[in-house]
């Protein structure tokens, strides 16, 4: 079922009731797409690129970048894959000093706040993707966002790098740029950034943090660190709500979004795509496969109203669908 799956990599996935959805692969180096591809994605809704950064011993050049990028690009096309610019800081970091990285801490300076703070790196990052662009589907988005003026700025880089390389006549193909919503102030001001972006796409191993104020790394607070505590579903359905109320599509590309008990309520909210790690796509395509959509908006609407604990969730999800999750 999966190899047939595989040989028609575009065709979205659906629920039972016949909702079709994205279903997306996470991935982070070039040594993912075996997996990848075996495992029938759809598209790759986030290339971690730090992690090409990660694996050198000096920043990669701008030509390093773009044979990189393309090479995905190409073994992918035509799934559409978006990359994500720069995300150092946090629980990740470069094993070589470059200009902005500093002490790595979940609220320093981390992803796009050192893009904008040093911004040679992320033009060099801009370029390469840019010119990688003709050779396949590529969209990028930024990691991060707090506020509306750190898209604009981002955008406006990305498009002036973007008419310099059109002014020297290099071949672009065409591209979306969006965001990550993995902030719960981005999370709550969705419907404003939904005016800008061309999608979003909710970055929840961050979220979850950042809203229940517990490190995502710290064993001692891994108790707090709850994805279905009702306060980070809110704000997960009203992200989607604003992001369809503008028209644009709604991504997941945290853990979440391959976690049995998130996904009925996920469905049931709307979202568009589902990206995950590359070994939970078989298991997520059959649940999918398994739940009605429509009963599921029901199921979200007494989640939202009426749930005021993590585990009085589970238990709503597991009385709707007891024999799926
Ligand atoms: C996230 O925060 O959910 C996310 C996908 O980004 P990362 O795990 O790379 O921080
Ligand atoms: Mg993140």
């Amino acid at each position: 079922n999966s190899a047939k799956l595989a040989e028609q990599p575009n065709h979205g996935t659906l629920t039972k009731d016949g909702v079709d959805v994205l279903l997306a692969a996470n991935m982070e180096t070039a040594a993912d797409l075996p997996a990848i591809i075996q495992g029938g994605a759809e598209a790759v809704g986030l290339f971690r690129t730090e992690f090409l950064y990660m694996q050198t011993d000096s920043l990669p050049s701008e030509d390093e970048q773009f044979v990189a990028y393309r090479d995905i690009l190409q073994k992918l096309a035509p799934r559409p894959v978006v990359m994500r610019t720069l995300d150092i800081g946090g629980d990740k970091s470069l094993p070589y000093q470059v200009a902005g990285q500093t002490e790595n801490s979940f609220l320093g300076a981390r992803a796009i706040r050192q893009s904008l703070a040093h911004q040679q790196m992320f033009r060099s990052q801009l370029r390469a993707l840019l010119r990688a662009s003709a050779y396949g589907n590529l969209n990028i988005m930024f990691p991060m966002i707090s506020t509306l003026d750190e898209f604009r700025q981002a955008k406006a880089i990305y498009n002036d790098e973007r008419s310099q390389l059109t002014a020297a006549n290099i071949p672009l193909g065409q591209v979306h740029v969006g965001m990550m919503i993995e902030v719960p102030a981005a999370a709550i001001l969705a419907d404003r950034f939904a005016q800008e972006v061309d999608f979003m796409s909710i970055g929840t191993n961050d979220l979850i943090g950042y809203t229940l104020a517990a490190d995502r790394t710290d064993p001692d607070v891994a108790y707090l660190y709850q994805p279905y505590h009702p306060a980070v579903l809110r704000l997960i359905d009203s992200i989607i709500r604003a992001g369809h109320a503008a028209g644009i599509p709604v991504a997941m590309c945290g853990e979440m979004a391959g976690d049995p008990i998130a996904v009925p309520l996920l469905l049931g909210m709307g979202l568009d795509e589902f990206s995950m790690g590359a070994n939970e796509l078989g298991r997520t395509r059959e649940l999918i496969g398994q739940l009605k959509a429509h009963d599921l908006a029901s199921l979200v609407e007494t989640v939202l109203n009426s749930a005021s604990t993590s585990q009085e969730v589970i238990t709503m999800v597991q009385a709707v669908a007891p024999d799926v999750v």
